[in-house]
């Protein structure tokens, strides 16, 4: 007869003297102390989602489990970072053997420990965008494709459309069609570069960022032994933000949970903005039928935003038909004021707004300008504030990407301009010709040798003409046509014997060669089309195009430092950021500008007529509005005096048009010059 003999869950270590019961709502108290199971959280914004989880953690290692047994997934290595030291908060010991971070950050820790059951040794080598395209370009070239004629696309290009296949699970052939048509016939080609990039990797020992998910999810497939090991390590796993994981990461994630195992994941799905690049919604929609019996937690309430921000919200995402359907309440005291609909007359009226009414948030008011946020739809919409904030001495910092003119595009264009006014400048002349076909460093070495010697290169003043010099120097055999239209449109820049309008140079450089650079060269074409329309709305203000030029260099060299390096990150500062990067935070006070139509809902969307994208577009703008917890501005120009898409009147957001009169106030802004 065998004897019984049971393990005893060995005395709690640091209990952290957390009163869970108090800290929490009903709800949150009953997913944070459930027993280890499946359970999904699912409930709106700002109601406790991450904290909830945070405080899981601190349960679970009150309960004596063993930090190494928990894996925590989040959705930005920051996130990870800051609930890691709410934990710390919490509970007071060591956690450094917890697993924390992203999907890839995890998936990197994995494949170095095992990488060599799928051909790479433990020391390869981590890939970022730029170490992608030059590999990128070595395999193009190894594929022998006859590119004379028209153009392949360019390894940017390929590389989103490789990335593409492996986040939404579409096939190469679906994505080109569908997203990058003018491809199309290049297809074959294409796929081959597919494999052969595939190949080169595994030769280099060198992965890229998708391979950190693709392959982890392999290795485990593969290696049923290793499958057990991590299964029975990460006895719990906890995910945030699970509305927004792709097939890839849900794949992963279904894989490590076993028997036994505990998996609570947290999301909402009112909140899934990622669909463009393959998130799944329905990854959470479908949890409950993908492990039955899990426990399902709603939490109705709403901790972040005052009731008349979040009454706002409420009807905001109400006319999205695929949800389910939730009403926040507020768990905060009603304040004094309704979040404020402020029209302005065009886009500099909306800069001066934001800036003069954060100095008095500032002055007046004592809100601090780290608790206060600008968001907007895409990047480029930030530009007049940028201008207006760097000019009133505002100091902000930009999470939605490059401060506007460090941007290459922009770089780009502002070095036709730089070298026609002052033709002895080497630098600008050379990424000017570099941007065109076959030619290197070496080619524009000898372009610049001979244009020297021109006797225009010597001349001081406007140029009669350009195009002859030009077309007499040694172009590349690759790039003649390009070359011929380059002379061309230099010419176009000092057309009359005087330099051209700054936005009128823009213009040609656009129309003449760059558009059709960009168009092959950058995967987000349009977001970079966009932008240098907004500049060249911006340069309309220009005459002289010195003065243009000076402004743009001043604008470039924000916080006093001219490579636009900042050596101490600024604790003072605002946050300008896009919606999509502003997910899982919050700020006292929240600017939403540009609230057009067109602009937010996205041009793109509102042309495609397609009901699903304009449900997520509605989804951004709940994110949005959601991030505000005392006070809530959404302002929107009426005019855009130098649209170069078309209308100058601009049309509200239809997404206002579902926020009821009664839960806003509308301001007045007059006065100005
Ligand atoms: P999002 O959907 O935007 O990611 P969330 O659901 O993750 O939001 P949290 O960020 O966890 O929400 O919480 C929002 C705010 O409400 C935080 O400041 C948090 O500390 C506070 N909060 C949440 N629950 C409670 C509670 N029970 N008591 C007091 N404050 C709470
Ligand atoms: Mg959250």
């Amino acid at each position: 007869m065998a004897r019984e003999y049971n393990l005893k869950r060995p005395e709690a270590k640091g209990s952290s003297g957390i009163d869970y019961a108090a800290e929490l709502n009903e709800q949150q108290y009953a997913a944070v102390s459930a027993p280890p199971g499946m359970s999904l959280v699912i409930a709106g914004a700002g109601s406790g989602k991450t904290r909830t989880l945070t405080y899981r953690v601190a349960y679970l290692l009150d309960q004596g489990v063993e930090p190494k047994n928990i894996l925590l997934l989040t959705f930005t290595n920051k996130a990870s970072k800051e609930m890691m030291e709410r934990v710390r908060g919490l509970v007071p010991r060591d956690i450094s053997e917890l697993w924390g971070g992203t999907f890839h950050s995890i998936g990197s820790r994995m494949l170095r420990r095992h990488g060599e059951e799928l051909g790479f040794t433990r020391s390869f080598s981590i890939m970022d965008r730029d170490d992608q395209k030059s590999l990128m370009n070595t395999v193009i070239a190894s594929c022998d494709i006859d590119t004379q004629g028209k153009r392949f696309p360019k390894p940017d290009v390929l590389i989103s459309i490789f990335s593409l296949v492996v986040n939404t699970a579409d096939t190469l052939q679906d994505i080109v069609e569908l997203r990058y048509p003018y491809f199309e016939e290049w297809m074959e080609d294409i796929q081959r570069v597919e494999k052969a990039y595939r190949k080169k990797k595994l030769q280099i020992n060198s992965m890229d960022f998708d391979d950190l998910l693709v392959l982890t999810l392999k290795l485990l497939q593969k290696d049923e032994e290793l499958l057990r090991l991590y299964r029975k390590k990460f006895r719990y796993i906890l995910v945030d933000e699970y509305q927004d994981t792709n097939h890839v990461q849900c794949e992963l994630i279904d894989l490590l949970v076993g028997e036994g195992q505990g998996l609570m994941v947290v999301g909402d799905d009112a909140q899934s903005i990622y669909s463009w690049r393959g998130a799944d919604m329905g990854n959470i929609l479908g949890f409950p039928e993908r492990y039955p019996g899990a426990e399902v937690f709603r939490i109705e309430t709403n901790y972040r935003s005052v009731p008349a921000i979040l009454n706002l919200s409420n009807a905001a995402i109400r006319a999205n038909r695929k949800q389910f359907a939730k009403e926040l309440i507020a768990a905060r005291p009603a304040g004094a004021t309704l979040p404020a609909l402020v029209p302005v007359e065009d886009p500099s009226t909306q800069a001066q707004f934001v800036a003069q009414r954060i100095l008095d948030l500032r002055d007046e008011e004592g809100v601090e300008l780290e608790d206060i946020a600008v968001l907007y739809r895409a990047h480029h919409q930030s530009l007049e504030l940028q201008m207006e904030l760097t000019s009133r001495g505002i100091p902000f910092q930009i999470t939605s990407g490059l401060r506007f003119f460090e941007q290459a595009h922009i770089k780009d264009v502002g070095a036709f301009l730089r070298f026609v006014t002052n033709r002895k400048d080497e630098v600008s002349f050379k990424r000017m010709v570099m941007l065109l076909p076959g030619v290197g460093p070496k080619a524009a070495d000898k372009l610049w040798a001979g244009w020297r010697k021109s006797a225009v290169a010597k001349e001081e003043g406007v140029p009669a003409s350009l195009s002859e010099t030009f077309l007499a120097l040694p172009a590349p055999k690759k790039a003649l046509k390009q070359w011929e239209q380059l002379a061309l449109t230099m010419d176009e820049l000092v057309a009359g014997g005087e330099f051209a309008r700054p936005s009128d140079m823009l213009f040609s450089v656009l129309e003449g060669v760059y558009d059709e650079y960009m168009r092959e060269s950058f995967d987000n074409y349009e977001h970079r089309r966009s932008d240098i329309e907004q500049l060249m709305s911006y340069g309309e203000g220009f005459e002289d195009v010195q003065e243009f030029l000076a402004q743009l260099s001043l604008m470039s060299a924000v916080d006093g430092d001219p490579s636009g390096r900042r050596s101490e990150p600024d604790p003072e500062q605002l946050t300008l950021s896009s919606v999509h990067q502003a997910k899982g935070l919050e700020w006292k006070v929240v600017f939403v500008i540009w609230l057009t139509d067109g602009m937010f809902p996205n041009g793109r969307v509102l042309d495609a007529e397609d009901e699903d994208m304009l449900e997520e577009e509605r989804r951004l703008f709940y994110v949005a509005i959601t991030r505000a917890m005392n006070e809530l501005y959404l302002v929107y120009p009426q005019i855009n005096p130098r649209s170069y898409t078309g209308d100058v009147i601009q049309r509200p957001s239809r997404f206002l048009d579902d926020c009821p009169g009664e839960l806003i106030e509308e301001w007045r802004v007059g006065g100005g010059w």
